[in-house]
């Protein structure tokens, strides 16, 4: 793999500050491939979390991680480390940018929020993670609301090359450039948004997820046909041409004929479906219990998630 120049704090392309240090709060589903794609881009990176069992079990995934990075053939910046803590003091030692990946709740994140402006320095961004907490209100807990912001992952965060910014009422446009500079540097499409319940890339997976539950419970279609049309229509297209694209690819006359009878007839349930929620309450969660809409084996979730894992590596490199 090449190894590339570190960009220096004179490169333009670097922006004014550019981040050497970082560290990443909370290494559960999130934090060691976050963790992995900073490293990569040259930042010395410290992973902390208040679980030493957590933080053992990260550097798999960290590793995982990094393999999945090689076979993205994604440049490894020189400068780039992870290191491993329970001390947050320690992980925020001399850093410019820091990420909470910490469980979604607020109480927890005002915590955290104020354990990270006691600790890092004055002019540290202090970014979250978090899926839907409005940036606004995990801010409250911050004397200086102007540097926290809203950088959300998706996942695999080592896989899915983009990154929501959300910035809160109070964040600066200093801030918000910083965090736009830090998400391109390591390849990412950054993406400016509002604050909106669930951020727009859960909005619009929900929008689809709604309906495509609503056609099953309907007996439109069985779920294996669901999910063979999706994937193989929208999906694969949305790939390649946006929905903003898609509309004018299709022609806006054809979308306004079309949404005049179909939007009245879409799903607005405003609660979760009962095959979802009797499910749950069966424990039937998925690939975690061995049963969800489908049924698996242990075997069978190997095989599912090495071939995931392989068909997203072959389509990010097909699409880059
Ligand atoms: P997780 O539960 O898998 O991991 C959270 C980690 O934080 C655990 O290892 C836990 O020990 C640690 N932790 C708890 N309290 C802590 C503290 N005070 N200091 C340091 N570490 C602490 O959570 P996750 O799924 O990685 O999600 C983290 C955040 O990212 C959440 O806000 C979540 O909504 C968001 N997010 C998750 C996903 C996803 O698919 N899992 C996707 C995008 C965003």
């Amino acid at each position: 793999m090449a190894t590339v120049k570190q960009p220096t704090a004179h490169d333009a392309s670097a922006g004014s500050q550019a981040v050497r240090r970082a560290a990443v709060i909370g290494t559960g589903t999130m934090g060691p491939g976050m963790g992995a794609v900073l490293a990569r881009a040259g930042i010395a990176v410290a992973l902390q979390d208040v679980s030493e069992e957590a933080l053992e079990r990260s550097k798999a995934g960290v590793g995982l991680a990094d393999s999945v990075l090689d076979k993205l053939e994604t440049p490894r910046v020189e400068g780039g480390s992870i290191r491993y803590t329970v001390d947050l003091k320690d992980a925020l030692d001399d850093v410019e940018f820091v990420v909470e990946a910490v469980p979604e709740k607020l109480e927890l994140k005002h915590d955290v929020f104020r354990a990270l402006e006691q600790h890092a320095a004055a002019d540290t961004i202090l970014a979250s993670n978090t899926s839907g907490i409005p940036i606004t209100k995990i801010a409250e807990a911050c004397e200086h609301p102007e540097r926290v912001i809203g950088t959300h992952w998706s996942n695999p965060p080592h896989l899915i090359p983009m990154i929501e910014v959300i910035p809160g009422e109070r964040t600066s446009q200093a801030t918000i450039d910083a965090a736009v500079v830090l998400v391109e540097r390591v390849g990412y499409e950054a993406v400016i948004e509002s604050e909106v319940p669930g951020f727009v890339e859960n909005r619009i997976l929900y929008a689809i997820m709604r309906e495509a539950v609503d056609l099953v419970d309907r007996g439109i279609i069985d779920a294996d046909g669901m999910d063979r049309c999706v994937r193989w229509g929208i999906g694969y297209k949305l790939a390649v041409i946006g929905p903003m694209e898609l509309l004018d690819m299709a022609g806006l006359d054809i979308y306004q004929a079309v949404g005049s009878y179909l939007n009245k007839d879409l799903s607005n349930a405003g609660e979760v479906s009962k095959t979802i929620t009797d499910r749950t309450a069966a424990g039937k969660l998925g690939m975690k219990t061995g049963e969800g809409l489908y049924q698996y084996t242990p075997e069978r979730i190997d095989e599912l998630r090495a071939e995931r894992a392989r068909k997203l590596v072959a389509v990010r490199k097909a699409l880059s």
